[in-house]
């Protein structure tokens, strides 16, 4: 019985080796998987950003004590986007 055991293990050196390489091909895939995402995440959160209209807007006065006149609260956030107070320079 041993024997059989042990003849089986040392025949089949294959199955380490493809056990070995589909780990390393899916950590490599999970690693270039993240970078993708994060690379996807970070330009939808560029065009998020480039949505807020405060520095086009008539109210903004471009100093960090008092951004806005209107809305100094939400100047320069994402609840800016929607403003309605926002009138073009
Ligand atoms: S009025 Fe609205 S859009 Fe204009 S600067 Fe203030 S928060 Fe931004």
């Amino acid at each position: 019985m041993l024997q059989l055991g042990n003849s089986l293990f040392q025949g089949n050196d294959f199955a380490p080796a493809f056990l070995g390489f589909m780990c390393a091909c899916f950590l490599l895939g999970l690693l270039g998987w993240t970078i993708v995402s994060a690379f996807l995440d970070a330009i939808a959160r560029a065009k998020r950003m480039h949505q807020i209209p405060c520095t086009n807007c008539r109210f903004f006065t471009n100093d960090y004590r008092l951004k806005c006149t209107m809305n100094p609260y939400i100047a320069n956030t994402e609840k800016a986007i929607d403003c309605s107070d926002y009138i073009s320079d």
